[in-house]
């Protein structure tokens, strides 16, 4: 196999018009307005593509101002959804008003403006009328048949649902969850004050239509509804080829006050009485990618559930008959959750039809982990001879004291290992809580059984660091006794690797640690008995899987490190139930850290607190703020805050800056540069949050902190107050939205992981959760909305009871469900931890 490579792709910087580029930068702030996992590439994708545009346009005054407004704004979006949402779709707006004046047909905007739907149902309107049913026009298909087969999709289109919306199968339609729905049929008076605010949906009759060529090309319309009137604009001249006067319509959008009257500006609208898709009932609006209309998703859509409509297997009916409990009985069966995941007939009926979608997914997903809970317990592992005499000795010569947690732990692990069932443990302990030392002990008394251990951790920093703590920890002991240990990464070199692959195979090298390096085909072990994984969240099922695959005969024991507490209810999802031990002490005689808060306007109070530690002789982290998904953007923001505080802020001391584009020998260097302390302030990236130990640091100080998930807050936090200083947390904010100000203020508040991580799957959800880049969970998405751990219990025990009834899912009882698990972990997502 050949060494993982980063999966990132990079930027692309092909030659685009100006035009492309402004629609690439307007298509890719769409996707960050749906959010998602590619939410940080994509933020970096507008930026770039501004970026690139302003020299074209700087000769003009509003369109360079407008860019200009929506850089600054991009790089500091508001973390929390709906502030976030409504900043991006002001700066869609924006540039899609720009749009015309490059050069390019202006399209309807399709951020959420249309979001009548999802708000309050506003009474006293007429009643709801139903457009019948259209007449379906493709034969029945099977799911799985490629979405080709749909009328109006063909060789020449067809990438731009592939690629630009991974469509590739009907079952890929059906299951593209909309990001919001419209309601044509609850339509409010222009004469109503209290309707007419935000997203309204009128009806109407175009009393006036012309079309607009000085300055931007643009339709102008008015629309009389029997008690006022109001003004349409479309940025688009082709509605002047399908509207006229007279015309009888339903338009949805946001009002703005136009000059002295009302405005709906680029309104998606429907004709009255058309038999179109559109008309009854709610109405999806889809996610949409480069040359993709609402009404062409609504088209395939629409075709798909009805070309499927009688091909539908319900993988769920035949497991229903076992489950008499009210959730599985109240979901609706597959067909309908289809049909109502696009066009519900009311509100709750989408919210059924998506409770089905999550919980079946959560119920397949369930089954495959009890399963593999199941067969886990079956396997042959080896039962590792503990020797007391070893521990002991090792306890004497640390140059601390465990905690009483720490030991409890140790414990645990002990009783695992000498079982020949293997291990599957998670440790789980707040940062600075002292997981090393418990794996090193274990890794030691492995060893003097003739059992090899390998550590992989996520980054090389990571594991350079684990290294050289290991082999402090063991240098006291006697040489005889003594692991030997290795480091191998990405960047080791090829003749020292060859010589070490020799050793490690030989079982001349007792405790191999590194990266995702040791997952490579031609790292082999002589012996190997334990393994450790160090925040194991950044990793995939398969990639821990290659790792253990390395012992012969057996499976070894595997103990998971995370520093981040993850919440009993996200732990289930992730991990099934794996034996957890908790490290909920911290080593005795830490000084609490004094978490403190500052506006933009009291940063000068930030910047002395940090001269007065410095003074002190202690040292400083600076994290910049995020900037999702890119690192080269987020590492130039890094290197020019490194220069600006360097030059304006702190001249008098040495700043010097660490990022995740800097090659792992120069982030060594950095880093062991930091720690010797030949400078005193160090900016950096959050990526390099995990794990760095540096006990002369005293202060954290994080910019742009309401951006960040509370558990990544934490992470930060406990970088500091590792030695016997008081320590500083400084939280930066610019302007914080109401649930910023809230989360950091959680933060003061509190000092307890497990807490703060409960508090942010509980605002953020599941597929926030640690923000998405550290999180590493793609295949969690949609979990994101409304998620529900009652939801999740009940798909937990009903797995349980289903593989209890029947271990191997007997294909006879369950001819539907078997094959559709199967499918569901053949297709499940490895998460991309985006790391060497
Ligand atoms: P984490 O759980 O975040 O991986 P580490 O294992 O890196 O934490 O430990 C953090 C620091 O605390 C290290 O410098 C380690 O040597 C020290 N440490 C660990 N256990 C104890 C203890 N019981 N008493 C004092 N210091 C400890
Ligand atoms: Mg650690």
């Amino acid at each position: 196999m050949p060494p993982l490579q980063n999966s990132r792709r990079p930027i692309r910087t092909r030659t685009l018009t100006s035009a492309q580029q402004l629609e690439r930068a307007i298509g890719a702030l769409r996707r960050v307005w749906v959010g998602g996992p590619d939410t940080g590439r994509d933020i970096a994708m507008t930026l770039d593509s501004l970026r690139q545009l302003m020299p074209q346009v700087a000769s003009t005054h509003e369109i360079a101002t407008t860019f200009d407004a929506a850089i600054t704004s991009l790089t500091k979006l508001p973390s929390d959804q709906a502030a976030r949402r409504q900043e991006i779709e002001r700066l869609g707006k924006s540039l899609q008003a720009i749009k015309p004046m490059l050069g390019a047909p202006a399209q309807t905007t399709e951020y959420g403006k249309l979001n009548t739907a999802l708000g309050e149902r506003r009474a006293g309107h007429p009643p709801k009328e139903r457009a019948p049913r259209q007449v379906s026009v493709v034969g029945q298909l099977p799911p799985d048949a490629a979405i080709s087969e749909l009328p109006g999709i063909g060789p020449k289109n067809l990438k731009k649902f592939t690629e630009g919306l991974g469509l590739q199968t009907l079952e890929d339609v059906l299951r593209m969850v909309p990001r919001r729905h419209i309601d044509y049929s609850n339509t409010i008076r222009l004469d109503d004050p209290l309707g007419l605010r935000g997203d309204v949906t009128l009806r109407g009759k175009i009393v006036e239509i012309r079309e607009i060529r000085v300055g931007t090309p643009r339709v102008q319309a008015r629309l009389f509804d029997g008690t006022g009137s109001i003004r349409l604009m479309w940025f688009s001249t082709w509605i002047t080829k399908q509207l006229a006067e007279g015309d009888e319509i339903v338009v949805s959008g946001s009002l703005q006050p136009g000059y002295g009257s009302l405005q709906l500006t680029n309104p998606e609208w429907e004709r009255v009485g058309s038999e179109g898709l559109s008309t009854g009932g709610l109405i999806p609006v889809y996610s949409l990618t480069k040359g993709v209309t609402q009404k062409t998703l609504r088209k395939m859509s629409r075709n798909a559930l009805d070309a499927t409509k009688r091909q539908l297997v319900d993988w769920l009916a035949d497991a229903r008959e076992y489950f008499p409990d009210n959730v599985w009985q109240a979901l609706p069966p597959l067909d309908q959750m289809y049909e109502h995941l696009h066009y519900p007939p009311e509100r709750e009926a989408f919210e059924l039809a998506r409770k089905r979608l999550m919980f079946e997914n959560l119920f397949l997903l369930q089954l495959g982990l009890v399963q593999q809970k199941k067969r886990r317990k079956q396997e042959q592992g080896h039962a590792i001879a503990v020797d007391t005499t070893i521990v002991d000795a090792f306890y004497a010569q640390l140059p601390f004291q465990l905690t009483g947690a720490q030991t409890r732990a140790i414990n645990e692990i002990l009783a695992d290992i000498r079982s020949d069932q293997p291990m599957t443990r998670l440790l789980q302990g707040d940062v600075g809580s002292g997981k090393t030392v418990v794996s090193a002990v274990i890794a030691l008394v492995a060893r003097t059984d003739g059992m090899q251990t390998a550590i992989m951790a996520p980054t090389e920093l990571l594991a350079e660091q684990h290294a050289i703590s290991f082999e402090r920890l063991f240098a006291p002991l006697p040489e005889e006794s003594r692991p030997r240990v290795a480091l191998l990464t990405g960047s080791t070199r090829a003749a020292q690797r060859r010589s070490l692959l020799g050793a490690l195979a030989e079982g001349e090298i007792d405790v191999l640690i590194g990266t995702h390096a040791l997952i490579t085909e031609d790292v082999t072990f002589r012996s190997l008995g334990f393994v450790v994984i160090d925040e194991q969240h950044r990793f995939g099922v398969r990639q821990r899987g290659l790792l253990t695959a390395k012992a012969h005969g057996f499976q070894p024991h595997v103990l998971s490190m995370t520093a981040t507490p993850i919440p009993r209810t996200l732990n289930l999802v992730l991990n099934g139930d794996l034996d957890v031990s908790i490290i909920n002490e911290r080593p005795p005689g830490r000084i609490p850290i004094e978490t403190l808060r500052y506006l933009a306007q009291d940063r000068a109070k930030a910047y002395d607190l940090v001269r007065q530690e410095v003074g002190k002789g202690h040292q400083v982290f600076v994290i910049c703020p995020l900037v999702e998904g890119s690192d080269t953007i987020e590492a130039r923001a890094a290197v020019d805050e490194a220069q600006r505080l360097q030059d304006e802020v702190f001249p008098e001391l040495r700043v010097d800056v660490l990022h995740g584009r800097m090659p792992g020998k120069a982030k060594d260097e950095i880093m062991t540069r930091f720690r010797e302390r030949e400078f005193d302030i160090l900016v950096s990236t959050s990526v390099i949050e995990v794990g760095i130990d540096i006990p002369n640091a005293t202060v954290m100080m994080i910019e742009g902190a309401d951006r960040f998930g509370l558990a990544q807050l934490h992470q930060f936090r406990g970088r500091v107050g590792r030695g016997g200083s008081k320590s500083y947390c400084l939280l930066l904010a610019d302007d914080v939205s109401i649930d910023g100000g809230a989360r950091l203020q959680t933060m003061v508040a509190s000092d307890d992981g497990f807490i703060l991580a409960e508090r942010d799957l509980e605002l953020r959800g599941p597929g926030d959760f640690i923000g998405t880049r550290q999180s590493g969970l793609p295949e969690l998405s949609w979990l994101s909305q409304g998620f529900d751990s009652r939801i999740l219990d009940i798909a937990r025990e009903s797995a349980e009871r289903l593989i209890e009834a029947s271990p191997d899912i007997d294909i006879a009882r369950f001819q539907r469900l078997k094959p559709r698990l199967q499918h569901f972990w053949a297709h499940r997502q490895e998460p991309d931890t985006g790391l060497s």
